[in-house]
């Protein structure tokens, strides 16, 4: 009887085992009751060439969203990226000479403050922001959230603090400084973080999974979320700009991407997820995917 029970164990431990290898960090969620999914534009960007976001686009103007997200899980609310800093409503000089290349709109209805409103949220409801890179279109806000803890990889923010040659002009230090406090320092007043360097599965049960991502930066990462009866969602950051970009395999201009061989094998991670779990993509910069989305107050669940 003893041993009968045990090998059923030890087969449905060796299946489980194998199941689990099989589909590897997709394994399916225990997606809680109650999650949601919002989808958020922060200060719209252009218009600009599309050949910045497309090789070979030509001078096609583009005008792109700047997606951020929020996901009500039972164990906490995460945000991610955090949009355009919302100095940029009453400073242009802020970007400096970027604000003329991408010309972000100033509307004060698209601050960080005014949207979470829309869901009955304030800044410190956030308790996890998690970061898909540090540009200064995804890390700008990143500072309203003292309370939060910030989810980020070393090597992006490394580069963050001391770009590769030719990436610094993306980065705005003082949009991410707060992030640099001693980690597990007892300051009261420290910004907690979790730094990585590879994957995080966020509560322990695959339905906010965060995926390191080299390729747009050197620690780039995306956010895969399983919600209960949507399914799965791959949320790409800027590990891919445009859905065209996914569906040919184009990259973007060469001074959008730190390693152009990393950045294409994201894409086929994307894709795999995507056709593995019959799931969606919902890309940062992308207008017609962004448009094709419910947004906030709506949600997916
Ligand atoms: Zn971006």
């Amino acid at each position: 009887m003893g041993g009968i029970g045990f090998r059923r164990w030890l087969l449905g431990g060796a299946a489980g085992v194998l199941l689990a290898a099989v589909l590897g960090s997709t394994a399916l969620a225990g997606s809680p009751e109650g999650m949601r999914l919002y989808v958020f534009t922060s200060h719209y960007l252009g218009p600009f060439p599309k050949a910045a976001l497309q090789t070979g686009a030509g001078s096609e103007p583009i005008t792109i969203p700047v997606a951020f997200f929020v996901i009500k899980h039972p164990k906490g609310n995460v945000m991610f990226d955090t949009g355009v800093n919302d100095k940029i409503i009453k400073d242009p000089n802020y970007w400096g000479v970027l604000f003329n290349v991408y010309h972000p709109d100033q509307k004060p209805d698209l601050a960080i403050k005014a949207q979470l409103q829309k869901i009955g949220m304030t800044t410190s409801d956030i308790n996890y922001v998690v970061l898909g890179h540090m540009h200064l279109d995804h890390a700008g806000n990143v500072g309203l959230f003292p309370k939060a803890t910030v989810v980020f990889q070393t090597d992006e923010i490394r580069a963050a603090f001391w770009p590769p040659p030719g990436a610094a002009s993306s980065y705005i230090a003082s949009d991410f400084a707060m992030l640099r406090a001693p980690i597990g320092a007892s300051l009261p007043n420290a910004q907690k973080v979790i730094q990585l360097n590879g994957d995080l599965d966020l509560f322990g049960d695959g339905s906010v999974y965060v995926h390191r991502a080299v390729g747009h930066t050197p620690g780039s990462e995306m956010l895969v979320v399983r919600l209960p009866h949507t399914g799965t969602v791959v949320l790409t950051s800027d590990a891919c700009y445009l859905k065209e970009n996914l569906d040919k395999d184009i990259l973007p201009s060469i001074g959008l991407v730190y390693s152009p061989s990393d950045m294409l094998e994201g894409y086929a991670w994307i894709k795999r997820v995507r056709d593995s779990e019959k799931g969606d993509v919902i890309f940062a910069h992308d207008p017609d995917t962004f448009k094709a989305h419910k947004h906030a107050p709506e949600y997916y669940d």
